[in-house]
């Protein structure tokens, strides 16, 4: 064996840093799944069985696609160390101030609503499923962010919303843009366009929340084919990664801190403040007020 040279050998070294450090950046990149250790997460399961939200194109009501998505979500976010509190998991829970209520007294750190996205209903067809009239709209597609600028922590859950996308983005999911169209009912401005991610700043569920808060639509079920595509597991848990992945990459940045839901303070007239008991039965135009502070529908 001859010798080799030494400036032979100094590559060489130098070629192993080089190594190592790309796989330190990559690791730092794709973080360990236990990286959740200690995240308190707010996970709410988007309307209820009462109010069903929107409706697919085969006519079932949006509540039951964001009830089997999050139960994936908490799957895939207690794996990675989080703990998660599962808000209105059984579509029991219709007053969404008591949903931020719960959010505050688990001390979460953060808020994620689970929600699937419909469309204006200017677009949708009418078609037949098993004899009954259904509508549909093939045309929209994909998923949308949204967060409030009303919040009082309304910076951060601006980079968490965007964050957000760009991880469903990372992770082959691509952005549903027609909410910001300009018609009645949509007119949606962007806080990041790429990202999917949407200004609403009167919806409840981000606005009142005393920790970052941001809604996931995590598809359009008025589409024939994607309300396909959301039901299966594949789906779910490629969405659920996704959401952990966020999650991981806001606590490297800073933009979310472990221990930070043990030191919020109830929002003014929202998180944590006294709500006046309802004695009367709510019209339906008092539901909507409750859902929204403007009356509309997501
Ligand atoms: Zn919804």
């Amino acid at each position: 064996m001859t010798p080799q040279p030494f400036f032979f050998r100094a590559g060489l070294v130098l070629l192993n840093v080089l190594i190592i450090a790309v796989a330190e950046n990559a690791t730092a990149q794709n973080r360990d799944p236990a990286s959740l250790q200690g995240l308190r997460v707010a996970l709410d399961v988007g309307h209820s069985l009462q109010n069903q939200g929107a409706g697919s194109a085969r006519g079932i009501g949006e509540f039951h696609f964001n009830q089997a998505t999050a139960r994936v979500v908490r799957e895939v976010l207690t794996s990675a160390g989080a703990h998660v509190l599962m808000i209105n998991e059984d579509g029991d829970l219709p007053d969404l101030l008591r949903r931020t209520d719960l959010a505050l007294e688990e001390k979460c750190d953060v808020f994620l609503s689970i929600h699937h996205d419909s469309c204006h209903q200017k677009y949708k067809q009418k078609w037949l499923v098993d004899g009954a009239p259904q509508e549909y709209a093939d045309q929209f597609s994909g998923f949308g962010v949204f967060c409030s600028q009303k919040h009082p922590l309304a910076q951060v859950s601006r980079q968490y919303a965007t964050i957000l996308g760009q991880a469903m983005l990372a992770a082959g999911f691509h952005p549903a843009l027609h909410h910001h169209e300009a018609i009645e009912g949509e007119n949606r401005p962007f806080i990041d366009e790429a990202a999917g991610v949407y200004e609403y700043s009167d919806l409840i569920v981000v606005k009142r929340t005393a920790m970052p808060a941001a809604l996931l639509e995590c598809g359009v079920i008025v589409n024939r084919d994607e309300e396909l595509l959301v039901k299966t597991r594949a789906y779910q848990e490629q969405l659920a990664k996704a959401v952990a992945q966020a999650f991981a990459e806001c606590l490297r940045q800073g933009v979310l801190k472990l221990g930070t839901g043990a030191h919020l303070s109830p929002t003014p007239g929202g998180s944590g403040a006294p709500v006046a008991p309802t004695t009367a039965p709510e019209d339906k135009k008092g539901l909507l007020r409750r859902l929204f502070d403007r009356p509309k529908k997501t």
